[in-house]
């Protein structure tokens, strides 16, 4: 019993054909006309397959398959369908596609399973409307509040709990429509995996052990902006060189100082006011630091606070750092790990125990269910662009992987 690659890559093609941006890349935001058109699509997919479909107030929607098993917990399957600007085929999407295939074959071979299986679909994963990432899974996990959306916008100042109650969702309902712990038995979400590490080692499954954890702070450094020739350099108060220092020590902790796998960036730079001629009075930018292990992100966050203010005492500047994002790292569920591997040595399948740079979905349930992942390779590591591709040979044979997986987990006895 297998999954069927011409199903598959069907349901991707005309799903993708649908982006706010013909021939650059794949653009569906939530909420948008794209997202409610990809929505039809699906909903008739699963209609199809008599599944019993609920939209929560966020949008995640939420799909069961019950064969005289309602009273039981789910096995949760699924991902994401919104994408970033100019984003690719397969981010999230995969997960959504392989998830439905599993579902049909389980139907058309008529498999008994103690548990249901439900298809999830996170709504806003992307954070593409309002900067903030996995809105749905967090509501769905109980981590926001309703209030929370009537402070959140969009660029254009509209608030997302205006967006989605115009996108026809019940917004208010959103505090009741927390996931249950005796609702869910497992979640395993299939995912590409955004990073080159499959792909360089020609591996075509990748088996998520942890998914990293994350502390982006923002700092600030103004000195005193003055003329680019007539200011000596014994005269300045140069934040941009502060800065420079700063970065270069960053990258020497993260590769010198911290854990084996701790990463820090910095991708995100503003200066003022950024002239050729002028030596800048601020400039603000972004660290981004993230390892499996708490430990390798502390050493990173201690080490930037005290180098910040050494540079800047050093260099007679001002300075703020703010810690402006932070999420959990994450181990994932060894009993729906285990159920994974033994489904892939079974089948002789070639796997790679890795973890996750990204941050998922699934990730944001861990304290309510047993969660597991399954990556695809991304071709050379791209992702978030329109180049971003996987073989639909390396999809399947993950789909059949999930598929095994459900099974297996739907006659185990697994308790939270
Ligand atoms: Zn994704």
């Amino acid at each position: 019993m297998e999954s069927c690659i011409e199903r598959i890559k069907n349901d991707i093609e005309n799903i993708t054909k649908i982006t706010a941006t013909p021939n650059m890349g794949c653009t569906r935001f939530s909420y948008g006309k794209e997202d409610r058109e990809v929505r039809e699509y699906l909903t008739k997919e699963m209609k199809i397959l008599g599944l019993s479909i609920n939209v929560d107030g966020v949008g995640n929607i939420r799909a069961k398959y019950m064969d005289n098993n309602e009273d039981k917990p789910s096995i949760m399957i699924g991902s994401h369908i919104d994408t970033v600007s100019n984003g690719g085929k397969f981010d999230g999407l995969t997960g959504v596609v392989t998830a439905l295939e599993v579902v049909r074959i389980i139907k058309e071979n008529n498999i008994k399973l103690e548990n249901p299986i439900e298809l999830i679909i996170f709504a806003e994963e992307e954070g593409s409307n309002f900067g903030t990432t996995m809105v749905g899974s967090k509501f769905l996990s109980g981590a926001y509040k309703l209030e929370y959306l009537k402070r959140l916008k969009n660029d254009e100042g509209i608030t997302a709990y205006n967006i989605m109650k115009d996108f026809g969702l019940d917004v208010d309902n959103v505090e009741n429509e927390v996931l249950k712990k005796e609702e869910a038995k497992a979640m395993v979400e299939l995912h590409i995996e955004q990073g080159g590490i499959l792909h360089s080692e020609n591996i075509s499954i990748g088996i998520v052990q942890a998914i990293v954890g994350m502390k982006t702070y923002r700092v600030s450094l103004e000195g005193v902006s003055n003329h680019a020739g007539s200011t000596p350099m014994y005269l300045r108060k140069d934040p941009m060189v502060g800065a420079a220092e700063i970065i270069t020590y960053m990258e020497k902790v993260a590769k010198e100082k911290a854990l084996k796998d701790t990463v820090a960036t910095v991708g995100k730079i503003h200066c003022q006011p950024n002239g050729s001629n002028v030596i800048p009075g601020q400039v603000e930018f972004n660290v981004d630091i993230r390892d499996v292990e708490t430990e390798g992100i502390e050493i990173v966050a201690k080490e930037l606070i005290n180098k910040t203010k050494e540079i800047a005492n050093k260099r007679g500047l001002k300075y703020s750092i703010d810690l402006v994002g932070e999420s959990d790292c994450v181990k994932l569920s060894s009993k729906v790990i285990n159920a994974i591997e033994e489904t892939a040595i079974e089948n002789k399948y070639v796997y790679k125990e890795m973890n996750s740079g990204a941050v998922h979905d699934s990730a944001m349930l861990t304290g309510i269910t047993n969660v597991g992942m399954i990556f695809v390779p991304s071709i050379d590591g791209l992702s978030h662009c329109p180049q971003e591709e996987t073989k639909f040979e390396d999809i399947k044979l993950g789909c059949d992987l999930l598929l095994g997986t459900v099974i297996k987990l739907g006659n185990m006895k697994v308790r939270n």
